[in-house]
Order: structure tokens, then sequence, then C-alpha cells
């Protein structure tokens, strides 16, 4: 009888590197880790370009999930589907794709209601595992790796929920749509779905990371009329104009406090502010920031909150406290989707021959 064709037979596991966390806090550590094939309805993926978001750096220095380490963090990726498990239809070998950390089962009853994004079968992951059979497909030397979010792309290969992955084109740059799978699509979602920005209005953006300059994208794509954005770095200043932003400020460089500056530029306080820093003392600043006639604000807490309990920070990003916004507040996979294709035709090279990302109206 003829050997099977290699291609025809089940995927095996692979030995490949990964940066593994082996406790809180302490430096990761290249390791040669085996990665389990991937199972029922899952794919296997060779990761081209993953970013680091401050959820990452959250879980990693957090002590409340000893038991969770070792660990291989990211969840911000795009690569090339590898292999598939039994089941999968929607996903070829050679597929090129992104992660998303919160999937969509398309079954239950907030991925039918298109209410949440929150997916009973495929939602944020906590426990360091699989969500299908609650075990890992990392290990070192036998010993098992926990993953982070569902989808540990610190890897050179990862496995994922089909749910937590979105097909993307060939020729799209791997390394500039990454961020879509987190940082832009939280900031463009905090302004487009929880705080339903609206023309006109006035909004305070407190930090101007990727998911800072994504909710100045969102506000001026909307029509905001003021757009202020305040970071201590004084480089944000024209990149945040790039991206939207029409009156800068630097806490720094201020004799009085930050919200006070903004109450007297707006009139009485901005109608939406966004905190997307982390820290406890800029979310209050933020809510003083606000207008003290509108009682109904959107923050967008997606990124790590260093000084607020774990158990707050997932609170806040379970959208829990209505506050909140976790990641993006999209039904995952399918808006995904559509940011990806919006953003999508906005990318193109500079001058220099870098990609750039733009959204412009
Ligand atoms: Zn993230
Ligand atoms: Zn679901």
């Amino acid at each position: 009888m003829a050997a099977a064709d290699a291609s025809s037979l089940p995927p095996s596991a692979i030995t490949c590197r990964a940066a593994v966390a082996w406790g809180p806090g302490q430096p990761l550590v290249m390791e040669e880790v085996e990665v389990a094939p991937p199972g029922p309805m899952e794919i296997r993926v060779k990761v081209v370009s993953t970013s680091v978001c401050r959820s990452d750096v959250t879980a990693w220095q957090s002590k409340a999930q000893l038991d969770l380490f070792p660990r291989v963090f990211g969840h911000e990726a795009s690569g090339v589907v590898e292999s598939v498990g039994e089941g999968v239809t929607e996903f070829q070998v050679g597929d090129h794709v992104l992660t998303v950390f919160i999937g969509e089962c398309k079954s239950c009853k907030h991925c039918v209601s298109g209410k949440s994004n929150m997916c009973q079968k495929l939602g944020l992951e906590r426990k360091g595992v699989m969500h299908s059979d609650q075990k890992t497909r990392f290990s070192v030397k036998g010993k098992p790796v926990y993953h982070y979010c569902a989808v540990s792309s610190f890897s050179e290969y990862t496995v994922v929920h089909s749910g937590c992955a979105v097909k993307v084109g060939l020729t799209v740059p791997m390394d500039r749509v990454c961020l879509l799978s987190c940082g832009v699509s939280s900031g463009l979602g905090a302004v487009w779905n929880v705080a339903n920005v609206s023309k006109g209005s006035s909004v305070a953006i407190f930090g101007l990371g990727t998911v800072g300059l994504s909710v100045a994208q969102g506000a001026k794509l909307r029509g905001a009329s003021k757009i202020i954005g305040v970071d201590t770095n004084p480089e944000k200043q024209e990149k945040g104009k790039s991206f939207g932003v029409t009156d800068f400020i630097n806490p720094d460089e201020l004799s009085e406090p930050v919200q006070q500056v903004i109450k007297r530029i707006t009139d009485g306080g901005v109608d939406y502010s966004f905190e997307c820093v982390g820290d406890s003392g800029v979310v209050s600043t933020a809510l003083q920031s606000c207008s003290d006639v509108i009682s109904c604000h959107a923050f967008c807490f997606h990124t790590c909150i260093l000084h607020i309990s774990y158990s707050l920070l997932f609170i806040c990003i379970s959208n829990l406290l209505g506050l909140g916004s976790n990641c993006n507040s999209w039904l995952t996979k399918r808006k995904t989707r559509s940011v990806y294709s919006l953003c999508i035709s906005s990318i193109r090279k500079n001058t220099e021959g870098i990609y750039v990302w733009r959204m412009e109206t």
C-alpha cells in the first residue's frame, strides 16, 4: 500500500520557541515549547507579528493568579494558519488571520442577540486554558504552560479556537494589522459602540497610546468638534494632532489640575471622556473633566488598571459597570472584520516606504 501523503496526515505536535513567563514579573525566557495539534474547531497558527498590550503587562505583573504560571502571554497577533482541527470549515491551511481574544460562537444568546460581545462560550478566558476542554496546548518538557486570553501569541506557533480568529487578505502588512486585534478596535469601539459619540460633541482622551489615538480617530470620524488629548509625553502632541486631536494638554506643564483646564476650555466640561492609561487617579480626573450636566459618560477601561485590584479590573472589562468598554464591545468576529475592512483601505506606504495607517474623514 502506498505511503500516506504527508499533507493528509493529522497534524502532530510542533516544537518551537516561545517567550515563557515562569512567574509574575519575572523576565520572559525563550524556551523550546511543544505546541499540541489543534483540537476540534481549533486552528494552529504560525505567528508572524504580535504586539505588546498593557493588559499583557498587567497580567504578567499580577500576583493574583500565581497558579497560572508558567504562562505564554500575548493576545494581539497576525499569522498564517498552519493546520486545522476537526470540524473547521472556515479556515484552510495558508489563510492569513488575526487573533481575537473574545471569540464569537455565533450560537449563544449574546452572539445571537447582538447586544453584547461577551460570548458565553468563547468570552474572555481567565483560567489559562482553552475554552473547549479546559486544557493547555503548550508544554515545556512535559510541564503544562498556561495560555493568556486563549491566544498566547508570544510563541512561534499557537493554537486558538476558530471562533477567536478572523481571516484577512493575503497582501495585508501583517506587522500593522495585528494592532486591530485589540488596541485599535478598543479605541474605535469605545467611541462608536459604548459612548456613541455624536457629531459636534467634545471629547477628552487621557493617554495617547494606541487605544487613545484610536479614540481620537474614532471621535474625528464621528464629527466631534473638540478632541482634547492629555498626555505627559510631549511627543504625543504632534502625533495626536495627526490622529484628530484638536487640543493637547500636558499635565506636567500645568499649575492647576487638568480637569479645571478642561472645564474652562469647554465651558463646563466635555461630553465624553476616555481613560486610556489604566490608572485609578486618572479615572477620577477623567470623571471630573466631564460636563456637570451630562450624567452618563463612557470610559475606556480597556488597558490595564495598575492601581485598581485585579477583580475590579475584570469587573470593568467585563462591562458589568456599564461604563467599562471591554476591548471594543464589538461582536468580535463580525465587527473586527468590518473594522478591518475600514482600516485596510487606509493602510498605505508613506514617502519613506513605511506602511502607515490613517483613516481620514
Ligand atoms: Zn490588548
Ligand atoms: Zn457566543
